[in-house]
């Protein structure tokens, strides 16, 4: 077992601000977890996705096994292969380890290629705050009485009652990093318990460090192999290899940068600090001490960076430019029944469209998750009214509807950006000392580590795959595995796919399809509105779509035909 910063040795005890039944796995079995009524200490007493007994010859290039084989302790064998394998270990597979912590018998690893958990670091700016409130952590919004709630972290570290006379709805971002650590560290404390009893392996298993490279589906075996690198801090990277029934990628998002700044990007080594603002923090200081600073993009993350840099400048010299091609710095949306795209009842109307009719969706829907909100919008604007206290004007320059054309640096010290507005009609030029490209992340792409996969995807007509939905990948029937993904599925589920609201959710539906049971019951309706005319049928428990609820408790109302 490999985790956070800080492995665990000893099992003698509970360790301090765990959770206390970490030390004691057979507590967690018979707690309120989420593990409901009847379950058996060891073994599964239902059948899994693809589950068989394996008889098979051992798959020659299977050249570690049981653990140990090439050195790694992570990899595991064909004849004990895993239930479920994941990929990543952001918020959204730390949710579905912590749910499925509570499933007995159930044999999980997952591995994830950074050293420790770590959430968003270069964005943990003092005082940020999640977008979300705290009840969307890791179980809650799927199981409040799990052991893994944010509120027993606070209850662990001894700070319930501060939080309680704090009433803060929306924590901070490096509190939420720091209770996914303890939930990192506790589940691993659980896991460590196993080892030598006879419920080996049924800890979760994560093992950080590890860069998933491939995964390939093994016909005769009925199993995925998964090849792995084991980054080790000396510099050596021995691969390993498990085998597993189903899988599950979590690999979120990796920072963008649009075409016309990639090469000045590319040459970031050198001269004026250019970075993407997901390494923020890291560059701050240079970013300080730098004459002029130029902020590109007005999502949530340039603001922030914009007003954190605004703060720590001296009044009168800022000397900063924030820059977007956006018409304004937009407001997210965040009305009560605005959030209401983020339930689960609009994913499933949101799934059931026409590709072309999601696919016009989505960028129209951008004030719901690509906007500013409004505390640091006003928090932006009271700075800089401060900065007039005195007499004089902030030498801060905002401007929406701006384009960078094109970029390149001029000299060993500064950068120029050529810039267009349209509707002026007007180009220009901007020298600056540093730049931050608040450009925003991308979905990974799964296309590398699932290329061998290729020949058994089904694809939609952009190419991209096709996610059915209970989160599985559609893949041809001879592939007895199921791959399962998590916030890879805008273009299916729509704009809530990496939203944290909806991150125990997804993962509970996954348990319940992997499990083919119940393990955790969801709410049948989530939303007031009522998305659409016509029920789009059972999503994932079975149970009627809100539509469906809808006609219902309205005996007269009728679908409407559309023409
Ligand atoms: C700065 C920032 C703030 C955000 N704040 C909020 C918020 O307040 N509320 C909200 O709802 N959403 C927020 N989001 C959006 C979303 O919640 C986060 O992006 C969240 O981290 C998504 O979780 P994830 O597990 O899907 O992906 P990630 O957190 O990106 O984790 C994926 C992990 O997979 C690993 N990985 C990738 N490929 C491999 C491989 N081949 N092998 C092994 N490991 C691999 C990566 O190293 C990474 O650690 C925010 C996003 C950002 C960038």
């Amino acid at each position: 077992m490999t985790t956070a910063e800080d492995p665990r040795t000893d099992r003698s005890g509970p360790a301090p601000g765990l959770p206390p039944h970490a030390t004691n796995y057979g507590a967690v079995n018979g707690g309120s977890n989420g593990a409901r009524g009847g379950l058996k200490a060891a073994g599964l007493p239902y059948a899994l996705p693809g589950q068989r007994t394996i008889s098979g010859s051992r798959h020659p290039e299977a050249t570690v096994d049981a653990g140990h084989g090439g050195g790694s302790g992570s990899g595991n064998s064909e004849e004990r292969p895993l239930d479920l394998a994941g990929i990543g270990i952001g918020p959204a597979n730390l949710s579905l380890a912590a749910l499925a912590h509570g499933v007995p018998g159930l044999r999980t690893a997952y591995y994830e290629q950074g050293a420790g958990f770590h959430w968003h670091p270069g964005m943990l700016i003092e005082g940020a705050t999640l977008q979300v409130p705290f009840l969307a952590d890791l179980v809650t919004l799927a199981d409040p009485a799990s052991d893994w709630s944010f509120l027993n972290f606070l209850k662990a570290q001894e700070r319930l009652f501060p939080f309680y006379f704090a009433e803060r709805f929306h924590i901070e971002r490096a509190e939420y990093d720091a209770y996914c650590r303890w939930v990192c560290e506790g589940l691993a404390a659980a896991g460590q318990e196993t080892a030598g009893t006879e419920r080996e392996g049924a800890g979760p298993g994560l093992h950080f460090g590890h860069r998933v490279d491939a995964v390939r589906w093994h016909p005769e075996l009925r199993l995925f192999e998964v090849d792995f690198t084991k980054l080790d801090a000396d510099g050596s990277a021995p691969p390993g290899r498990s085998y597993a029934r189903n899988l599950v990628l979590g690999v979120g998002s990796a920072p963008y940068v649009p075409e016309p700044l990639r090469a000045l990007a590319a040459s970031a080594g050198a001269g004026a600090p250019v970075i993407h603002s997901a390494d923020y923090l890291e560059h701050r200081e240079r970013l300080l001490a730098a004459g002029h600073v130029t902020v590109v993009g007005s999502g949530q993350s340039g603001a922030e960076v914009f007003l954190d840099l605004l703060r720590r400048r001296p009044a009168g010299r800022e000397g900063l430019h924030w820059l977007t091609r956006s018409a304004a710095f937009a407001p997210l949306e965040y009305s009560k029944l605005g959030l209401e795209h983020f339930t689960p009842d609009y994913t499933r109307y949101f799934h059931g469209l026409p590709e072309p009719v999601r696919d016009g969706l989505v960028p129209r829907q951008w004030q719901l998750h690509k906007a500013v909100d409004h505390e640091t919008l006003a928090a932006i604007h009271d700075e800089l009214y401060h900065r007039t206290l005195g007499g004089g004007w902030p030498d801060a320059v905002i401007t929406p509807g701006v384009a960078v054309r094109t970029a390149g640096r001029v000299g060993a010290t500064r950068v120029e950006l050529h810039l267009e507005q349209e509707q002026q009609n007007v180009r220009t030029r901007l020298a600056t000392d540093a730049v931050v490209l608040a450009t925003g992340y991308r979905e990974r792409p799964l296309d590398g580590v699932l290329a061998s996969l290729q020949p058994w995807l089904v694809r939609d007509e952009a190419e991209r795959v096709c996610v059915d939905e209970q989160y599985r990948l559609v893949m041809d029937p001879s592939v007895k595995g199921t791959v399962y993904v998590q916030n890879a599925e805008r273009h299916t589920h729509g704009v809530g796919a990496p939203d944290l609201g909806l991150t125990a959710h997804r993962s509970a539906v996954i348990l319940n399809s992997l499990t083919g049971e119940e393990r955790y019951r969801l709410p049948r309706r989530t939303a007031f509105t009522t998305f659409g005319l016509r029920a789009e049928g059972s999503f994932a428990t079975g149970a009627p779509g809100v539509a469906e609820q809808a006609d219902r408790q309205h005996e007269g109302f009728r679908p409407l035909r559309m023409s």
